[in-house]
């Protein structure tokens, strides 16, 4: 067994980590799309409010619930060192059930078939699946099947509060000065929304919302919403010849003149951008496509959006009593060229990943983070990784093991940090 763990500073931070990460998992976060309030449920907050007093009992006493619904809290540390900012998520996606969550640890995992009891037909099969064929021997956490796990964003918040109070706990451990956040609704794209970023005072951060072991995000898409809302003409179909004009059809037609066999999420990989419709709604005399397009690179963002633009025209062009509206909206930016500017962010993070003794990968994401907005908003925030694997999935599952290395990583980093650079 303990030859899985990543090094003896990941062993002992084990047991919490997973202790932690075994009760929020169980406190329902969904968040909901399209919800004018904030956060979009209310459910977020209770994890909110237990996390503040964790962190008050650790001695955390500045612990705080912003006008912007994020737990703000700080650590003491070496003055004269950057203060570094540690980001995590409390919500879990609106497209999969996160209610009534029953973790499982699968002790000592000895490579079988992963078969999820409250669904059979969900199966977690090393054959398929070679991030968990690597992990034999380690603790798997999986779902029973019914609902998702939660490992996306709790196994970092566990991750940040198992590295809080161990710090606590060793105040002789070099470190910079903490700054910590938890956040509402970031799967929703408005994590980093109100996010005061005078109030939250860190010079670099980092977000834990990263997934395989020893990754370190610092690329993501630059990402924009696209509605195209078609008004028709409703007419009673017992006497609509010539007269109706049916926006449903006109909405369908919109999709299929979508490229085939390219520029979708399911025929792409890598650094290949997308234009993806996601949601239809709508009826005979008014319907509604919602896309996301989505690019690392911003001049091939512009022409997805484009190529979406002329689709929308030639369906008025072929239909002129319709009423054909495109309505575009900025999600985040990659945040690449922000990162860059402050090199000594990813290296530190490189460094820190060796000293927990895990080899560092850095990566692209194909999706965003929080700190790709906080990045362009002047924070450097790449994304580390949680251990966390089959996000938005009810397969979602993590090791212990890299769980814990990432909270060993989490200490190693502001070790780091309180050197000289
Ligand atoms: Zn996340």
């Amino acid at each position: 067994m303990a030859l899985s763990f990543a090094g003896p500073l990941a062993e002992e931070l084990a047991a919490d980590v997973l202790e932690r990460f075994l009760r929020y998992v169980r406190v329902d976060t969904q968040a909901e799309y399209r919800a004018s309030r904030r956060p979009s449920t209310e459910k977020q907050l209770e994890l909110s409010r237990m996390l503040l007093e964790e962190l008050r009992e650790l001695g955390l006493d500045d612990g705080e619930l912003t006008d912007g619904s994020a737990v703000f809290a700080s650590l003491r540390g070496s003055s004269g060192a950057p203060v570094i900012g540690l980001i995590a998520h409390v919500d879990t996606t609106p497209d999969v059930t996160g209610g009534g969550v029953k973790p499982i640890v699968h002790q000592d995992w000895g490579g079988e078939a992963i078969v999820l009891p409250g669904d059979e037909r969900q199966v977690l099969d090393p054959g398929q699946l070679p991030e968990l064929a690597a992990r034999v021997g380690h603790d798997i956490v999986t779902s029973d099947g019914t609902t998702l796990l939660g490992a996306d964003d709790k196994a970092g918040i566990a991750e940040i509060m198992s590295a809080l109070a161990y710090l606590v706990r060793h105040p002789e451990r070099p470190r910079a000065p903490i700054r910590v956040a938890f956040t509402v609704d970031e799967e929703v794209g408005r994590g980093a929304e109100e996010f005061d970023l005078h109030t939250f005072g860190a010079d670099v951060a980092y977000t834990l919302d990263g997934s395989g072991l020893g990754e370190l995000e610092i690329e993501t898409f630059s990402a924009k919403s696209i509605r195209v809302t078609i008004r028709g003409l409703s007419v009673h179909p017992g006497s609509a010849k010539g007269k109706l004009v049916n926006a449903v059809k006109l909405a369908a037609g919109l999709v299929t003149s979508l490229p085939a066999g390219r520029l979708s999420p399911e025929t792409t990989e890598g650094r290949e951008g997308y234009v993806h419709p996601h949601r239809i709604s709508g009826g005979a005399e008014e319907a509604t496509v919602d896309f996301i397009a989505r690019d690392h690179d911003d001049v091939l963002l512009e022409q997805h959006v484009q190529l979406l633009r002329d689709l929308a025209a030639q369906v008025a062009e072929l239909e002129p009593r319709a009423l054909v509206e495109v309505e575009v909206r900025d999600s985040y930016r990659n945040m690449r060229p922000y990162i860059e500017k402050t090199p000594r962010v990813v290296e530190a993070a490189v460094e820190a990943i060796r000293r927990a003794g895990v080899e560092p990968k850095i990566a692209i994401t194909r999706g965003g983070t929080d700190g790709a907005v906080l990045s362009a908003l002047g924070l450097p925030t790449p994304n580390l990784f949680t251990g966390g694997q089959e996000y938005h999935s009810v397969r979602e599952w993590a090791s212990v093991q890299d769980m814990a290395a990432a909270a060993a990583t989490i200490v190693e980093l502001v070790g780091v940090w309180s050197e000289p650079g």
